[in-house]
């Protein structure tokens, strides 16, 4: 019975009938027989749950770290519910009271939800806006001893990645067992069945227009119009899937693409431009591949001017560097880089002849769109809208065709070097 005080669970009898009396009378005989042993018994004979000091969330539409605080060690478990898809932890030994600021909806969380599960236990479910993984669920002890954190990393992923993690989770009762980091790699070395994907991204959308024309062509329009075009011309292969990341003219954060080309386990991204430039004799479409650093100060200048979308449309965009050091990451994205720059030289060399190019077409910036670590990625700008013979082309629905043709061909290539299905 001393155990039943020791461990803690005692305390969810204090003051009920009849127990309580009997533990309150254990509880006393142990703190009297602690100090005499000389045991510092504070954590053990607390009457009261674990507190939830605080709560925070950070990240974007990609992957989100949640950190509470808590003034004892919780023991958290955690398991996965679908439809939506959520993240459930209990703590059943803690109480939760969170600042309402803190639960705000942001990158890939939805909504966060708690309550009470029991006496003096505690139920928090996260929603997402989507299938994720859970890359970790941790307890640590915080360095300057103010207490413990849980710390949560989950990363957008497929409806396949969550399903095999429910299969798991249906397995192992426990629920505790997390998507092994290995499972990221081997998606690439084992495509199985799946159909080539390819999702397309018309640029802008909604209060986000992009470049304006001459003779007043909207981006957005632009972009969307070649989509669909480009889309039915590659759907023609059974083999390849093909997703717009917007089928209207819709507003879509940055991010929010990076998620959706994740969620569909896309094989290439292809998001599509058509923007401006101070000179006006300059024409021609142009490829551009994520780099650190820029080729050159315009691909420099064009990556800042995309990446200002989300500020544009007043999304509160807060940066949130969440660049993952982690050495597998580090890999699968350096893998990705070489697959995506292979695929922008056969952009360049299938455009080059029916489309006119810049010079120097296939340049490099670091755009927030191309960021997925997994999959790969290029941004084509068609052509300049500040070029009045670009405007008309980029409207007419022949050279779209021409352009669109070019683009599959390219894309045929690349899937034909890669050994997949389709080529
Ligand atoms: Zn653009």
């Amino acid at each position: 019975m001393g155990s039943v005080a020791l461990n803690g669970k005692c305390f969810a009898f204090v003051g009920s009938r009849p127990q309580g009396a009997l533990c309150r009378a254990m509880l006393t005989l142990f703190v009297f027989l602690a100090a005499f042993a000389g045991i510092n018994c504070q954590p053990v004979c607390a009457a009261e749950p674990i507190k939830t000091l605080d709560y925070k969330m950070a990240g974007d539409a990609t992957h989100m770290r949640i950190v509470m605080n808590f003034d004892r060690e919780p023991e958290p478990k955690w398991f996965l519910l679908r439809s939506p898809h959520r993240l459930v932890i209990d703590l059943p030994d803690a109480t939760i009271a969170i600042d309402a600021k803190d639960l705000k909806a942001r990158g890939l969380i939805k909504s966060v939800r708690y309550g009470a599960s029991g006496e003096g236990a505690s139920r928090l479910i996260v929603t997402s806006k989507g299938p994720f993984n859970v890359d970790k669920v941790d307890v640590l002890k915080n360095e300057d001893g103010s207490g413990y954190r849980l710390v949560a990393d989950i990363s957008a992923a497929s409806d396949r990645e969550f399903d095999a993690a429910l299969a798991i989770q249906a397995e192992t009762t426990g629920s505790t067992v997390s998507t092994a980091k290995t499972d990221r790699l081997s998606k690439i070395a084992h495509r199985g069945d799946r159909p080539f994907t390819i999702v397309l991204d018309p640029g802008h959308g909604g209060i986000d227009g992009g470049a304006e024309g001459l003779n007043g062509t909207v981006e957005k329009s632009v972009t969307l119009a070649f989509a669909k075009e480009l889309k039915s011309k590659l759907a023609s292969n059974s083999a390849y899937k093909v997703v717009l990341t917007r089928e209207n003219d819709e507003f879509l954060r940055l991010d929010d693409r990076v998620r959706i080309a994740r969620q569909q386990e896309a094989d290439l991204f292809i998001s599509i431009h058509a923007d401006t430039i101070r000179l006006k004799g300059i024409r021609g479409a142009t490829v551009y591949t994520m780099s650190d650093k820029a080729s050159d100060a315009d691909a420099q200048a064009l990556a800042d001017r995309e990446n200002l979308s989300d500020q544009l449309a007043g999304v509160d965009v807060a940066e949130e560097n969440h660049e993952v050091s982690d050495i597998l990451v580090d890999l699968i994205r350096r893998e990705t880089h070489g697959f995506s720059a292979r695929f922008a030289r056969s952009l360049v060399g299938e455009l080059s002849p029916t489309v006119g190019m810049i010079n120097n077409p296939h340049r490099s910036a670091g755009f927030k769109v191309l960021k997925a670590p997994d999959v790969p990625s290029v941004l084509v700008e068609l052509g300049y809208l500040s070029n009045p013979q670009d405007e008309e082309q980029l409207r007419s629905s022949d050279w779209r065709e021409k352009a669109a043709t070019s683009i599959s061909k390219a894309v045929a290539a690349f899937v034909a070097e890669r050994g997949v299905p389709g080529g």
